[in-house]
């Protein structure tokens, strides 16, 4: 099902021309526009008339999250601030935040973008939306509202947190489709459980924030007994809604027409090859206000391919396995936490949350994994060894404690 079949849908060519035409005239935009933007090209050597095609977008200079930061609250913005109608901004705890501002444009940008997600999801005007990521500063309540409103959805704003409370609306509105933190929606489907309820009208997640694994995805899927959809975005890009996978979960179509994906060598910045691992630099190319001009994610993953047998033609980003600040190196084997989710969550008797802690001293670095559930831990120690090549210490406890955000995973001491 699409929203907008045409732009999804059209040939390379056209959408690469399209690409090219927008391209430029964000980075005229940007250069035009705001001081820091233009200090950039201009050390970097370069114009917004050198890009004469989408290959000489490597010349311009990557933009991190740094620089972000250190733009707060409004310094990297190319409009003038009666333009702007709306911020969001990073849920980062430390530091100065990154500040996403929006033009009534933008808005309209990331409704349509979000209302192409639904559709890839199945989600239609029939359905009733509820939104879980919380309505404030942290894109993910307003982006999933945007998109639910503009495809005529029932909206069930109820925003983050008090689970049980959202369990009852689920079951007095009859939702079917769920927006939420990935790790959230384990929360409601163990709050579901305890209340003995069965999540019958629930469908279809769209989950999103974070990673996960496969076999997380698996044990929300089979617990809800819904289809679970993987979706893609961040403060930085503009929001939640970069793209999603569709029916044949062949990797999140990125909207093309919208975005540039590239995946580079996170050390060198040199672009990857096709099907290798990499970081995740997006630029956006129909943005007014802030619009990310290769901004360096963090994220790690790699390009599927272009064709889908859904038709859509938009690039197929592999599901991100992680962030490059994540990456995990013990002993000389490097891993991410969510290498580590795929194995836990296959062990039967293992429960649903964990942690990885990663000790460091003189020079010396332990790994414990805690886990919770009814396993022992030597079955744990023995598959983490067999598939990873990793022997950390396993913990085996009752509980661990949960967050209404994002699920922290991974402890450094
Ligand atoms: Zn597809």
């Amino acid at each position: 099902m699409f929203f907008n079949e045409k732009m999804e849908t059209l040939n390379r060519k056209e959408l690469e021309e399209i690409q090219l035409k927008r391209l430029k005239k964000t980075l005229n935009h940007v250069y035009k526009n705001n001081e820091i933007f233009r200090r950039k090209f201009k050390n970097a050597g370069v114009s917004p008339d050198d890009i004469k095609s989408l290959d000489d977008l490597k010349k311009v200079p990557f933009l991190t999250k740094q620089e972000l930061r250190d733009a707060y609250p409004l310094k990297l913005a190319c409009v003038p601030k009666e333009k702007i109608v709306r911020i969001h901004m990073s849920s980062g705890t430390t530091g100065k935040q990154v500040v996403q501002p929006y033009t009534a444009n933008d808005v309209e940008q990331w409704s349509e973008i979000m209302a192409r997600c639904y559709a890839a999801a199945g989600v239609t005007f029939k359905d009733v939306v509820q939104i879980t990521p919380s309505f404030g500063l942290f894109n993910g309540g307003f982006g999933f509202h945007f998109g639910a409103q503009k495809i005529g959805a029932f909206i069930v704003p109820s925003g983050a947190g008090n689970t049980k409370r959202q369990i009852q609306l689920m079951k007095d509105f009859g939702t079917t489709c769920l927006g939420a933190v990935a790790s959230y929606a384990l929360r409601i489907l163990e709050v579901g459980e305890e209340m003995g309820y069965g999540f019958d009208t629930l469908r279809v997640a769209m989950l999103g924030a974070e990673s996960f694994s496969e076999s997380m995805r698996k044990r929300i899927e089979d617990g809800m007994g819904i289809e679970v959809f993987d979706i893609y975005g961040m403060t930085e890009t503009g929001g939640v809604g970069l793209g999603i996978e569709c029916e044949e979960k062949s990797g999140i179509h990125i909207w093309e027409d919208h975005y540039i994906v590239e995946v580079v060598d996170p050390e060198t910045g040199e672009p990857m090859q096709e099907g290798e691992e990499g970081e995740v630099v997006v630029t956006a190319i129909t943005r007014e206000a802030l619009p990310a001009i290769r901004f360096k994610t963090g994220d790690i993953a790699r390009i599927e391919g272009y064709d889908c047998a859904c038709g859509r033609t938009h690039v197929r980003l592999s599901r991100i396995r992680g962030r490059t600040d994540d990456l995990i190196i013990v002993k000389g084997v490097k891993f991410y936490p969510s290498d580590v989710e795929e194995v836990l969550m296959n062990i039967p008797g293992v429960g649903n949350n964990y942690q990885i802690i990663v000790k460091s001293e003189e020079g010396r670095r332990d790994l414990i994994i805690r886990v919770e559930g009814n396993v022992d831990s030597n079955i744990v120690v023995e598959r983490l060894k067999e598939e990873l090549l990793i022997t950390p210490k396993v913990e085996v406890v009752d509980y661990i404690p949960r967050s209404e955000g994002k699920a922290v995973r991974v402890l450094r001491k």
